[in-house]
């Protein structure tokens, strides 16, 4: 999936190939009445990697994709930047506005010159790729049918792509439930945990500590004071819940909140507190429970606070502000969507109640017991009982009744009818 680099109603004109003699190893872009001063969008998320004067551009942006994200490096030419060399930009952010001014902006009539390299910048050859085949074939337009809420893409951008998509689907839901109990709502407080939990998990890759757990044999600060404690309670879950104290309170919290069947659930299945179904208990507690001030912190930014509460010290706060910088671009892209936005709340209510009532009615019918007797191989005979062939029986009963009760009457009548000659004026 790729944005195009400028609005709707631009057109390509000039495409990638031979031209004048030479090759054009770009796509131009311009619009009727002139490109100059319009924005220019990254086709891709990733980082700018190159942003100011350039050869025959005036000055330039490049930007660096994720491998897990399709990889490749793209070039807008003839641009005024608006972004700085290591920021992260999304997909679809502006990155820059076409260079108005032919004194500056290499000596062209103003328009954007678009490159697709595709590993790292490369020189003209075979390495550079025609946009417009390659990562703009089928391309939406900036601002349009851009799912906007935390999809599973978005989940991997924020996670920088350490796995596949389809495995971000798959761990989509219980991130989304870990949100809902933290109560993160702010941009601020979604990217900070985004943040955090990408460093500690490596973008969710690892549920489980790598290490074998030695390390914290008697350790007595994690409460584990039987032999094996260490491996058997290492680090579970996004957030590493590390120890048998920790397995112990996370389990009598999950247990009350109606998570899990018994209060000491992850001391006795410590494993699954790191499994696909309760990866996200450990993050949705620490971050609740053990560290309650953290949600305060993360909805004012305060990434060295936060890094503190997950850390106890500052390690790795470089990747944590990476992350969270880059998160914070993603903007909206961050808010879990709501299941009440989906297709019946998007009805009327007169519509609503009129759905409802049918399903009730359907309910109704699919659940209504049809009962008979039922004679078992000894010639004994049940009392009435709910059965399929009840259900044909009750037609069956139907007819018969229409026989014993409604025909009789009908012949009745008719023999009435004759005595009386017809005369009846009834
Ligand atoms: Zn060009």
């Amino acid at each position: 999936m790729a944005t195009m680099p400028v609005n709707k109603g631009f057109y390509v004109t000039s495409g990638f190939g031979p031209r004048w003699g030479t090759v054009h190893y770009g796509t131009d872009f311009g619009l009727d009445g002139g490109s100059g001063g319009h924005p220019v969008f990254a086709i891709k998320g990733g980082t700018v990697t190159a942003a100011g004067p350039a050869s025959g551009f005036g000055q330039w942006v490049n930007v660096d994709h994720p491998a897990s994200n399709g990889g490749g490096l793209s070039v807008y030419g003839h641009i005024i930047p608006e972004v700085s060399v290591g920021q992260a930009v999304a997909e679809g952010q502006r990155i820059g506005r076409i260079n108005p001014d032919s004194n500056t902006n290499g000596g062209v009539a103003p328009h954007l010159h678009l490159e697709f390299h595709r590993y790292v910048w490369s020189p003209p050859g075979d390495d550079r790729l025609d946009p417009m085949k390659t990562v703009l074939d089928g391309a939406s337009w900036p601002g349009e049918s851009k799912p906007t809420g935390l999809t599973a893409n978005a989940l991997g951008e924020l996670m920088g792509w350490a796995l596949t998509e389809s495995r971000y689907a798959e761990l989509l839901p219980a991130y989304v439930k870990m949100l809902n109990i933290v109560g993160a709502t702010s941009t601020n407080a979604l990217a900070m945990i985004g943040a955090q939990l990408g460093h500690e998990s490596v973008g969710l890759k690892y549920q489980e500590e790598i290490a074998s757990g030695a390390a914290y044999e008697w350790r007595s600060d994690l409460g584990n004071t039987q032999a094996g404690d260490g491996v058997q309670f290492k680090g579970h879950g996004w957030i590493q819940v590390t120890g048998r104290a920790n397995h112990t309170a996370v389990s009598k919290w999950a247990h009350a909140q109606g998570i899990v069947p018994t209060a000491d659930y992850f001391v006795t299945n410590p494993k699954e507190l790191g499994s696909d179904q309760y990866c996200w208990v450990g993050p949705a507690w620490y971050l609740t429970q053990a560290r309650p001030g953290f949600l305060e912190a993360a909805n004012r930014g305060d990434l060295e606070s936060c890094t503190r509460m997950i850390n106890g010290g500052l390690n790795g706060l470089a990747d944590r502000r990476a992350r969270y910088n880059r998160a914070l671009a993603m903007g909206d892209r961050l808010k879990p969507i709501k299941e009440t936005e989906g297709l019946f709340m998007s009805l009327s209510p007169e519509r609503q109640e009129d759905l409802a009532q049918k399903i009730d009615r359907i309910h109704h019918e699919l659940t209504h017991e049809f009962q008979s007797l039922v004679t078992d191989e000894s010639g004994k005979q049940s009392t009435f009982r709910a059965t399929m062939m009840g259900y044909v029986l009750q037609a069956d009963r139907k007819l018969e009744s229409m026989h014993q009760h409604i025909l009789p009457g009908v012949l009745t009548a008719i023999q009435k009818l004759f005595k009386k000659g017809g005369t009846d004026a009834e």
